[in-house]
């Protein structure tokens, strides 16, 4: 097979393999070449297991030699390495979890294993999901396939990075602030976060646990769908998934968006923004306008508090959910410790890297006694009236559009010094992480340089449905999604 199953979508190899044009066998082998040719460059897989994924492509052509029918049958993805899998190392970035080989699944990738998907590997993501550059891996930078002297974004970098660089179809990554959106947008792939509580996280490394949420990448909306229609379900494993029924997400697909109202929030086009952000996404605005949406002007009056707000709520819910490791009972033991104080310190400060550390700190130090008031429930009341903020602006509009980012890719090393800078970059997708509601970020466009754009799409919770239906609409007026990166 030669270049033909790399930039095809999901949907396309589910209908050469049901066609019996390819086998899985053939379709896995096909993209484990090309990562081993390409990836050298940009290093979006931490680890490939081509045994396995053989193992399971095999399995996958015997089942449907016995007539079994899945949507994601032998369909070769990739996965995030923050989620536990089976035997096959999970390291989430981290020298602290060097060694760690997880004894089960995580329930995501259980139900992609049972819906008979091969798993290519695990990709690489800034340590302990702390970051927006996939520089903070304690492994490797990832590269931007569209200009390699940049970032992919993060910090699901080597999930989006894969997508676009026709490694696999999709992948799964986990969003706590917009590290699902803001990649898909820099890598021009599309991002769905979930709803808080759509997809179970039994499994997934906890970074900051009322935040996180894990989702698909993929080339185009539709494919982005068929894989959440794998992963969501309420789970007996983890509380804090929803008992909400879910729905098939491909069934909104194609229906017209005449009528639908579409919010603009004043507070998301700021000064500092690249001019062509908000060129490509106030077009892609008009363009839904065009097919009949109307454009309703909103605002979020408490935007501007959400960047200072997560920095607190994510730091300290990070600070007690990293406290584990200790060195005793898994992960990283430095060695020839005297004492257990001189092994708790030396391991944490030997496994953990820079910016971990920080986050650390910074949530012990807004938890302490005499800060806590100060800072974290302050926060905590401040992530309130952000929440509010969203429920009065669904009582007028059915989606909220607005940039996923306010600029396109830096480059690498570019904001490494300044951690604000790097903060800012979350300015847009932080809020919905704050109010749980879902997201998604889909390509709207180019910038000059052939740097790509994402336009940001909200929906109140559990809405998935509406904001794929709005994202395919618009998807079906452009081809940006066709465009491939030159990587020969
Ligand atoms: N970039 C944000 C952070 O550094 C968000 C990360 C994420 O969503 N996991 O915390």
């Amino acid at each position: 097979m030669t270049d033909a199953p790399a930039y095809a979508t999901l949907k396309e190899l589910q209908r050469s393999l049901e066609a019996g044009e390819c086998s899985s066998r053939e379709l896995t082998q096909a993209l484990l070449d090309r990562i081993e040719a390409l990836d050298g460059k940009l290093g979006a897989f931490l680890r490939v297991t081509p045994d396995e994924a053989l193992q399971q492509a095999d399995a996958a052509d015997a089942a449907r030699r016995q007539g079994r029918r899945s949507p994601l049958l032998g369909i070769p993805l990739g996965l995030k390495d923050i989620l536990c899998t089976r035997g096959v190392a999970t390291t989430c970035a981290s020298r602290i979890l060097r060694d760690f080989i997880p004894p089960y699944d995580a329930t995501a990738v259980a139900r992609l294993r049972q819906a008979g998907a091969v798993f290519l590997g695990k990709l690489n993501m800034d340590e302990f999901a702390m970051g927006s550059s996939c520089e903070f891996s304690a492994w490797q930078p990832t590269r931007n396939p569209w200009d390699p002297t940049r970032i992919p974004g993060g910090s699901s970098g080597g999930s989006a990075a894969a997508v676009a660089a026709g490694f696999c179809p999709a992948t799964l990554g986990t969003d706590t602030g917009g590290s699902i959106r803001q990649p898909a947008a820099l890598c021009g792939v599309v991002g769905l976060k979930p709803t808080y509580g759509r997809v179970s996280r039994y499994g997934l490394i906890a970074f900051a646990s009322s935040l996180d949420q894990i989702g698909p990448f993929a080339r185009t909306v539709e494919d982005c769908a068929l894989l959440l229609n794998a992963i969501a379900a309420q789970d007996p494993l983890d509380s804090t998934s929803a008992p909400v029924a879910t729905s098939d997400y491909t069934e909104c697909l194609g229906r017209e968006i005449r009528g639908l109202r579409v919010g603009l929030p004043r507070e998301y086009f700021i000064d500092g923004m690249e001019p062509a952000v908000e060129a490509a996404v106030r077009r892609a605005v008009a363009d839904l306008a065009a097919q009949g949406a109307e454009i309703v002007e909103i605002s979020l009056p408490h935007t501007e508090y959400a960047v200072a707000v997560y920095y607190i709520c994510a730091t300290a819910e990070a600070s007690s959910n990293l406290a584990r490791y200790d060195g005793a009972h898994y992960g990283y033991r430095a060695a020839g410790t005297r004492n257990i104080i001189e092994m708790y310190s030396r391991s944490r400060t030997e496994g953990f890297g820079e910016e971990v550390k920080r986050r650390i700190m910074l949530g012990t130090y807004v938890l302490s006694a005499g800060f806590y008031d100060a800072y974290y429930s302050k926060a905590l009341k401040v992530r309130t009236l952000i929440t509010r903020d969203f429920a009065e602006a669904f009582r007028q509009v059915d989606v909220i559009a607005t940039p996923t980012t306010p600029g396109v890719a830096f480059r690498i090393g570019e904001k490494l010094d300044d951690p604000l800078q790097m903060y800012l970059s979350d300015i847009f997708t932080i809020s919905a992480n704050l109010a749980g509601i879902p997201g998604l970020s889909l390509p709207c466009g180019f910038t000059a340089e052939g740097l790509p754009i994402g336009l940001q799409l909200l929906a109140p919770a559990f809405e998935e449905a509406r904001l794929l239906q709005v994202a395919h609409a618009y998807e079906q007026s452009h081809d940006w999604w066709r465009r491939r990166p030159e990587l020969a």
